[in-house]
């Protein structure tokens, strides 16, 4: 088996509550790297 890049990857843009550091990712990420605040995914903000 091979592991492909997948141009379908399921990446999401998260942002830091805390400090508004943005990271993508392909997993929500606990908290943020920079001062531990919550992480909020920015496509669940879009009205
Ligand atoms: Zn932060």
């Amino acid at each position: 088996m091979h592991n492909v890049p997948d141009l379908s990857t399921p990446e999401s843009t998260y942002e830091c509550l805390g400090c508004g550091t943005i990271v993508t990712a392909d997993t929500h990420p606990v908290e943020c790297d920079d001062c531990g605040g919550s992480m909020r995914d920015r496509a669940m903000s879009l009205e």
